[in-house]
């Protein structure tokens, strides 16, 4: 129950209905709120960088749709964009321009990227690209990292837990031992492992799947030469490298992630700001591989609502408004808040870890360096709830979760920098 937030009778209402109907009241587990120990906000309508929940409660809002909504809600280029492709039809379930644009706009981006093609989900994005990669090596076995989300298929659902190479460990029921059993996790940021890995399974290593920041565990930072690292073992194992670029795809930069560490993976999967909040999800790589989807290969692929014309229309005038001043002012209004939080812990001696890089960030609720999963799960989670249930108090939506990842918009201004740290402050100042 929302005990810091009195005025939530109607959220609370729909709550109960929609646990009648839907399993946990949710069509996506984060969103119950239940690991910061409340019942979830229902949403009534948001604009700029403000939601209001159904009580008609205002909030700055730092999850922005985990990250697909890079200008918050609602900017007028892109509703202008989505009533237009609206008029012409809602789906054609057949080819159209905008599928070509979105493709020359992602193309030009990222030029690891010879050819894409557009899907529905980044989970279905993902499921692609594993196929493409197995199908191209002629080998099964994939390698992931431990904190990393690729979607929810079932191949990539195993965590396996900490340590080496501990194979054949699913997180979920109903992923079976066969498929578990081909799937690897290992620790984010430990080469070694990696290294080992792969001299002790020669030749059935099809590929090696990463987020290159992660943010699903939290914002976690690849040290030093990890990323590169990961690149050249992978081409002498002659195994293929898989950028997830689901929410690092023009969050960090244009050209993603990729860009910035100056990396070329053989295929990347991309999602969330492409469809600029309409469901969307991509798979792109050299063409080589890419050509291996049907209908000009033998790999199976397809969707009804694949290059749906109203999402394609959306992530085109989403990403259409970006430019190199949009991640110099992200960075900027970011790197306010994230100084001006630890200015304020400074003053009040709060010991806590923020990891942070363009407009991402998270603060974990430990003393110590945060730079695996298992080091974030060293984080203090009830404190992190505290936290969490206080700063919504004071009209501050924040992830509902130790393990996400915050994210700005060019609709964040100055302003609301200043209201989230004035709130921080005044939290921290009741302890
Ligand atoms: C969100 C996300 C996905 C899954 O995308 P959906 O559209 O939710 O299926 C995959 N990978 C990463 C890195 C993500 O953040």
């Amino acid at each position: 129950m929302l005990e810091t937030l009195p005025n939530t009778k109607k959220s609370q209402e729909l709550f109960k209905r929609a646990c009648e109907l839907i399993p946990g009241g949710v069509n996506s587990p984060v969103r119950a709120f239940k690991s910061v120990g409340l019942d979830p906000l229902f949403i009534s309508k948001a604009k700029g960088s403000y939601i209001w929940d159904a009580d008609q409660n205002k909030y700055i809002d730092f999850v922005n749709s985990w990250g697909a909504l890079i200008h918050g809600h609602l900017p007028p280029e892109v509703v202008d964009a989505i009533e237009k492709a609206l008029l012409k039809g809602i789906s054609f379930g057949a080819c159209h321009e905008n599928e070509i644009e979105l493709a020359e706009i992602v193309t030009k981006n990222f030029p690891s990227i010879e050819k894409v093609r557009f899907v529905n989900s980044g989970t279905e994005a993902v499921m692609t690209a594993i196929r493409l990669t197995r199908a191209y090596t002629k080998r099964n076995k994939i390698i992931k990292f431990a904190g990393c989300y690729h979607g929810h298929s079932d191949s990539v659902l195993s965590m396996s837990g900490s340590g080496l190479a501990a194979l054949g460990l699913s997180t979920s029921p109903g992923v079976t031992k066969n498929t578990a059993s081909e799937t690897i996790t290992l620790p984010y940021n430990d080469f070694n492992s990696l290294e080992i890995t792969l001299s002790k399974y020669p030749k059935e290593i099809a590929g090696i799947i990463i987020e290159p920041i992660v943010g699903n565990a939290g914002v976690l930072l690849p040290k030093n030469n990890f990323l590169k690292l990961v690149r050249e073992v992978s081409k002498k194992h002659k195994c293929l490298l898989i950028f997830d670029e689901v929410i690092t795809g023009f969050r960090l930069s244009q050209g993603g992630a990729q860009f910035l560490f100056n990396i070329t993976p053989d295929l990347t999967v991309l999602g969330k700001i492409i469809g600029g909040g309409m469901p969307i999800g991509a798979i792109g790589g050299k063409k080589e591989i890419m050509d291996l989807l049907a209908p000009i290969g033998p790999v199976y692929q397809a969707g009804t609502s694949s290059g749906n014309p109203i999402s394609v229309s959306c992530g085109i005038a989403t990403l259409k408004l970006l430019n190199e001043e949009t991640y110099k002012y992200l960075e900027e209004i970011t790197s306010m808040l994230c100084e001006g939080i630890k200015k304020i812990n400074s003053e009040k001696n709060i010991k806590l870890q923020i990891n942070s890089i363009g407009s991402m960030f998270t603060v974990f609720f430990t003393e110590n360096e945060v730079y695996d999963y298992n080091s974030a799960k060293n984080s203090n989670t009830k404190r992190y709830a505290d936290f969490f249930q206080k700063m919504l108090s004071k009209g501050i939506y924040l992830a509902p979760s130790q393990f996400e990842a915050n994210f700005l918009s060019t609709a964040h201004k100055e302003d609301d920098i200043k209201k989230t740290l004035e709130a921080y402050k005044q939290i921290s100042d009741n302890k």
